[in-house]
This record gives structure tokens, sequence and C-alpha cells, in this order.
């Protein structure tokens, strides 16, 4: 479930609503228009199915009573009483309609207010002598079924309830019929009571539901959101911020067995910083670390594409792995890389090639083979590297292998 309050709450706030503020059944402005919106769609889809059973125990209520009634009176009774199933049959049919669902409470609130104004005044309107209890048990009903099965929230609810119970009295007496108060007060008031009370407990339960499940879906997010840091952390080089090892290892294989299904070139370059131990003895071993960053963050740089990859291969080497990248593609690269090393002018007091820190690479690229072997690739590239090595240092050495082998400088 995707509850929109979630982004809006804190672990913290929704126990603290859960624990203190739920006694008014009224949420923090923000968060009540959320779960108001959540709510009404709730609640006009479950009216779906309680509309019929409210039909059904209205349609038992009125056959009770139409049995009970003289003959004579049945008609007139009955022509009344049926707009309480008119309005509930109109309801139950806005419920289908999903435009209208921002008009539950009030379709609704309105259907029963007219329900109770209704069979209030029937009450006194009719006077059909001693069944005249027959509609009081009636009115009880409906008030009841009003407050606790509509589905309405709790203010809704009572406003519904006692506005209903007004108008009646308005009409009453406006169409000057006698009022029983006493009786009206052992029904009407008696089951209006009755029916907040069970308004109120539903409405309650219903927000505290609705924040543990606030509760339980921010949970699932912060679980998602700590495997996925989990998920980046295992895969990344705490110092560096690059790929580690492992990951390297991973993703090479999938790049490496896709460029043999495909038969696309694949180029690799196996990077180490030159006269390192040097540097660190000269600057310190912190300075060495930033040097190390600094040099990521350009690695980073250059293998940008999404099929790329930069790695922390150990201590001061790194590997860079370019998909689909062909000879000529992975010389451009590796040159981009010798100035970019360049121009970042990293001062080096001790190296035996440069005033500034300077980097030798083995670039191997390749179109793989059934044959082949992805060891044997990154060898390969070790071995360009230590030819640039041997070559000098600061510069780049690539061995490409397309069936026959060829060295290129
Ligand atoms: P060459 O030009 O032949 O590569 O010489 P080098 O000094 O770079 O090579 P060597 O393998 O002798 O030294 C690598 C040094 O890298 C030694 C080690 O202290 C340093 N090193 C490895 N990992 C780290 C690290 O995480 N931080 C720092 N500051 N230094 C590191
Ligand atoms: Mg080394
Ligand atoms: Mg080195």
């Amino acid at each position: 479930m995707k509850l929109k309050a979630s982004t809006l709450l804190r672990l913290k706030q929704n126990d603290l609503l859960i624990s203190r503020d739920l006694n008014l059944v009224q949420f923090p402005k923000e968060l009540e228009a959320i779960y108001k919106d959540q709510y009404r769609s709730g609640a006009a889809h479950e009216f779906r199915y309680r509309a019929p059973i409210i039909l059904g125990l209205y349609s038992y209520l009125s056959l009770g009573t139409y049995q009970a009634l003289p003959t004579a009176v049945r008609a007139e009774w009955a022509a009344f009483y049926g707009w309480v199933g008119i309005i509930i049959t109109i309801a139950w049919l806005l419920a289908f309609i999903p435009t209208m669902n921002k008009w539950f409470d009030h379709y609704v609130g309105f259907g029963s207010m007219g329900a109770v104004a209704l069979t209030f005044t029937l009450i006194n309107v009719l006077d059909y002598g001693q069944n005249n209890v027959l509609f009081h048990a009636a009115m009880m009903y409906a008030v009841v079924i009003i407050y606790g099965f509509v589905g309405m929230r709790f203010y809704t609810a009572m406003i519904a309830g006692w506005c209903g119970g007004l108008i009646g009295i308005a009409v009453s007496t406006w169409l000057d019929t006698s009022i029983d108060w006493t009786f009206l007060n052992r029904t009407y008031t008696f089951s209006s009571f009755l029916g907040m009370a069970l308004a109120y407990a539903i409405d309650r339960q219903h927000r505290e539901n609705y924040l543990q499940n606030c509760m339980i879906e921010l949970n699932r997010l912060e679980l998602m959101r700590q495997a996925q840091q989990l998920s980046i952390l295992s895969h990344q080089d705490p110092l560096t911020g690059l790929a580690n090892r492992r990951y390297l290892d991973e993703v090479l294989e999938i790049e490496w067995n896709r460029a043999m299904r495909h038969q696309t070139p694949i180029t690799i370059m196996m990077i180490d910083i030159d006269y390192f131990k040097l540097y660190n003895d000269s600057l310190g071993h912190l300075q060495g670390d930033q040097c190390l960053k600094r040099i990521s963050i350009l690695l980073s740089s250059i293998s940008s594409r999404s099929d790329d990859l930069a790695a922390r291969y150990g201590g001061e080497e790194f590997l860079l792995l370019f998909a689909m990248t062909n000879q000529d593609q992975a010389l451009i690269q590796a040159q981009r890389l010798m100035e970019l090393v360049r121009n970042i002018g990293i001062i080096h007091p001790r190296s035996n090639v440069s005033k500034h820190v300077t980097v030798s690479v083995g670039v191997a690229t390749t179109i793989p083979h059934l044959n082949d072997n992805l060891s044997e690739f990154i060898a390969q590239a070790d071995r360009a590297l230590y030819i640039a090595k041997s070559n000098g240092r600061n510069q780049y050495h690539l061995t490409t292998t397309y069936h026959e082998t060829h060295e290129v400088m």
C-alpha cells in the first residue's frame, strides 16, 4: 500500500499522533486533507457494499411496519416512508461514480440528514395512535445505522444526525403538529447519543489504523533506503568512492559476455600511479589519500557513459572498463586520460619523470571470441602496463587482440 501521508510524517510524529492526538478525531490540517482524500474514496468504495445491506435492513423494517399498520393507512405511510429507500438507493448509485468520491461526505451527509428528518417528521405528522411506537423504533434504527454503518466520519455523522432532528422539529412545528418530547427524548435523543459513541469509536479506530499503516509504510521505505545504501556501499571502494574490486569483477563478467554475444569491441585500461611510494614518503600518507581521491574523480569523469566503469583495482592501481569501445576510441580515451592527469597538475616532489603526479596505463582492447578468456584479457592489460612502466612511465601502451595479436605504441 502506498500512503501519501508517509511522505509527510516522520516516525516520531506518527507515534505522537497515535499516543496523544487522536482524541479529537481530527488530524493536523495538512495531514487531515490527505487523510480525507484517501478516506473518501475508501468509504465510497465500501458504501457500494454497505448500501445493499442498509437497503435490506430498511426493507425488512418497512415490511414489518407495513404489516402491523391498519390497511387504511398503509399506502399513505408507504408513500412517505418510501423516500428513505429512494435516498439510500441514490447514495448507493453515486458511490459507483469515481468522480463523485470527493463529494462522498456531502451526498451521504445530506442523504442521512434527509432520512433522519423524514423519519422524525413522520412520527409527528402521521398519528396512527399506538402504531406510533413502530415509527419510533424505525427512527432509532435509522439513526444508529446512519451513525454506525454508513461510514461517515464522526463530525459529519454528528452534524447529519442532529441537523436531521432539528429539521424534523422545524417541519413538525411548521406543520403545526404536536411533538411528544418525552417519547422523542427516549428514542431520538437516546439513539443519537448511542450512534455518536459508535461513530466516534469507529472514526478513532480508523484513524489509528491509518497511522499504523503509515508507520508500516515508513518502516518499509526506511528499510528499502537502507538496503539501497548497503548495496551501494558493498559496491564501493570507501576511500575513492569508485567501484570496488568485487563489483568490478561482476560488471567485467557481464560486459565481457555481452561483447562476446554481440561481437562488439571491449576495452579496459589498467592504470598505475608512478612513483607513488615516493609521493607518500615525501608528503605523508594522508596527502597520498588525497591524491588518490583526485585521480579517482578524474577517472570517473572519463568513464561517464552508463556502460563504462571506473574501479579501484588495489592500492594505487585502477581499472577503467569501456564497453563498445574499439581500438581507435580506446586510443582517444587514453590520450584524454594522460592529458587530464597532466592538467590536474598534482605536485610530486620526488617523481623521476615529472614535477607532477603521472600515471602509466596499459590498454587492452578486443572483440572476444568463444575461446577467449577474461582473465587473459586482464593479464594483457597488466602486461601492457608493465611495458608502459618499462618504457619510462608517464605513458600508455595499447595491445589489441582481434584474432591475431599485434601491439601498437
Ligand atoms: P611505480 O611507479 O613502479 O608504480 O612505483 P610506486 O611507488 O607507485 O609503486 P609501489 O607498488 O612500490 O608503491 C605503491 C604505493 O602505493 C605503496 C603504498 O604505500 C601506496 N598505497 C597503496 N594504497 C594506498 C592508499 O590507500 N593510500 C596511500 N596514501 N597510499 C597507498
Ligand atoms: Mg602499483
Ligand atoms: Mg605505482
